[in-house]
């Protein structure tokens, strides 16, 4: 969608510090982390949220293999731990409307809390 911020950066418009990218799924730091480590994982093609990609073929499992090859395969988060978030509409504070998945970890997280 050509005014979604996260596909003006997964066409480079938008500068972003990628750290993973395949076929499907593109990857970067988030800019106001909220844990020694917080990465973005989307898919290339733009849903507005979780509800709307589940319906779009594959791209939940697109997501989800990214994560899992990254964090096993280029980082210690596997090893350690992490944690997987989407926010949802307004309840949920979701502020970017192209489905994203936060991926927190690199240190201990606390529980859930709201
Ligand atoms: P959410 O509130 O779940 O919609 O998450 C949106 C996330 O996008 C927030 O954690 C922001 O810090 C992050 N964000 C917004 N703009 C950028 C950007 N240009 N580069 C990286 N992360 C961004
Ligand atoms: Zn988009």
């Amino acid at each position: 969608m050509s005014d979604c911020l996260f596909c003006k950066i997964i066409h480079g418009d938008i500068p972003s510090k990628k750290v993973y990218e395949n076929e499907n799924v593109y990857a970067f730091k988030d800019i106001y982390p909220q844990a020694s480590e917080h990465y973005l994982f989307i898919s290339k093609n733009h849903t507005k949220d979780v509800n709307e990609l589940v319906t779009s073929g594959n791209e939940l499992n697109h997501i989800f293999a990214a994560i899992k090859d990254f964090t096993e395969n280029e980082t210690e988060l596997a090893k350690n731990g992490f944690r997987v978030v989407t926010n949802m509409g307004k309840h949920g504070c979701q502020t970017v409307f192209h489905t994203h998945f936060h991926v927190l970890g690199g240190e201990q997280l606390s529980s859930f809390g709201k």
